[in-house]
């Protein structure tokens, strides 16, 4: 397939990478290491920038005053400013923007006044409600979150655990269960608001990552409007698994980020590192390290524009976006891994990323769907629907 990018994608990309390398770069510098927020006057100014580049709002559709970017377009932005935390780390609460909740574009007039476009305007942030303890890999099943019709509203008990953000959210997507008799088609999507009287974070749950906490969330006599449910009774599971398999491809994207920039340091470093009076660069082992980081790369970008120049044809691109999540997030891991050891001790040291990196692509090997959940995918599509 022709992957070859248009010129208007190269010239944005182009314009992205000098964005990130003259204005990002330098403010990442001040952060502590694990710091991803920048002092507000700081990522105003980023913000003011990338709306003067025609790129604020990436993931909007244009007429809800997002930029007119394909998919493939974003996902070539997501690559290259993954590479840096300063502000512009996470999609939506970054430089960028971006829309948070994507299925809230199918809200009614009513929901989209009072929660969506606050939400673009950069007012309201959001979190996304699925996992629970009783598992993440197979919500359908494990969803034991119990909603219970009372009149003009719903009464909400349960418990979510890995929410990310809960704890800074103004609402977010929650998944119960209204029918306990059926699998899939009982679950439904509540748009639920976090200052209400029985919704509870209670707890941060701390985890490799440090930056954007994942929560645990209790659900007592939660008392949500019937208006709120987002699409219809029932159809809960069908809304997150298409958010699951959208986010899949920037997800995939962001690991690459971190991970190209890594091989890039590696390669500079073994061209000015000297052991036993040779370049590290000229020893065999070393480069036998790069060329895997540099086959690696060059695989899983190929998987992850081909999902996109799928989404953006218009074609169903589920397995597409499970194998590019998988060959991203596990390609990304080796590469920061190998760049690391051609580092040595430099490479596991604060003064560097990639102890941060390794840390944080680690987790995204579990996060959206572990690699074991995008294989059963793609084994779903190969061996047929009666694989179940
Ligand atoms: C930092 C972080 C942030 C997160 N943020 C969110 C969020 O915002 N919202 C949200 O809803 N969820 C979130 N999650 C949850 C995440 O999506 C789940 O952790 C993930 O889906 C796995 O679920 P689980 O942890 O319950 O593992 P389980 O479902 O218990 O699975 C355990 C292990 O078994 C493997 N496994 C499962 N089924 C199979 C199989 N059939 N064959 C082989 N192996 C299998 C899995 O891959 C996994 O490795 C987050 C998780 C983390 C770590």
């Amino acid at each position: 397939m022709d992957l070859s990018l248009t010129e208007e994608q190269k010239l944005i990309v182009e314009m992205v990478k000098r964005f990130v390398r003259d204005e990002v770069a330098p403010l990442e510098d001040s952060l502590d290491p694990d710091e991803d927020t920048l002092p507000p006057e700081q990522f105003d100014k980023l913000v003011a920038k990338t709306k003067e580049m025609g790129l604020y709002g990436l993931g909007i559709p244009p007429e809800y005053g997002g930029p007119e970017v394909d998919i493939t377009t974003n996902t070539l932005i997501a690559i290259e400013y993954s590479q840096h935390r300063a502000g512009l780390y996470a999609p939506c609460y970054g430089a960028f923007g971006g829309a948070g909740l994507a299925q809230m574009f199918e809200a009614t007039e009513e929901q989209k006044e009072k929660y969506l476009y606050p939400t673009l305007r950069g007012e309201m942030k959001t979190f996304f409600g699925l996992s629970e303890p009783s598992g993440g890999s197979d919500p359908a099943r494990a969803i034991q979150t119990r909603a219970v019709r009372d009149g003009d509203e719903w009464v909400i008990n349960g418990s979510k655990l890995w929410i990310s953000g809960a704890d800074q959210a103004d609402y977010g997507l929650l998944f119960a269960r209204t029918n306990p008799k059926e699998g899939r088609g009982g679950v439904t999507c509540f748009i639920v608001e976090t200052h209400w009287p029985g919704f509870n974070v209670r707890r941060i749950v701390h985890t490799l990552r440090q930056a954007r906490h994942a929560t645990e969330i209790q659900m007592e006599d939660l008392r949500v409007p019937h208006t709120n449910i987002l699409g219809v009774e029932g159809g809960g599971f069908a809304i997150a698994n298409d958010r699951l398999t959208r986010q899949r491809i920037p997800y995939a994207a962001a690991c690459l980020g971190p991970a190209f920039k890594a091989h890039e340091m590696a390669i500079e470093y073994s061209q000015i590192r000297e052991t036993f009076g040779a370049a590290l660069s000229s020893r065999q082992g070393i480069q036998w390290m790069l060329v895997e980081n540099e086959i690696d790369l060059r695989t899983a970008r190929w998987f992850v524009l081909d999902a996109a120049a799928k989404a953006d044809r218009g074609d169903d691109f589920r397995t597409e976006a499970a194998i590019c999540k998988l060959v991203a997030s596990e390609a990304a891991g080796r590469v920061i891994d190998r760049s690391m050891q051609i580092h040595g001790g430099l490479g596991v040291a604060k003064d560097l990323p990639f102890e941060r990196w390794y840390r944080e692509i680690r987790i995204r090997r579990i996060g959206e769907g572990p690699s074991e959940v995008q294989k059963h995918i793609i084994a779903r599509d190969i061996l047929g629907a009666g694989l179940r």
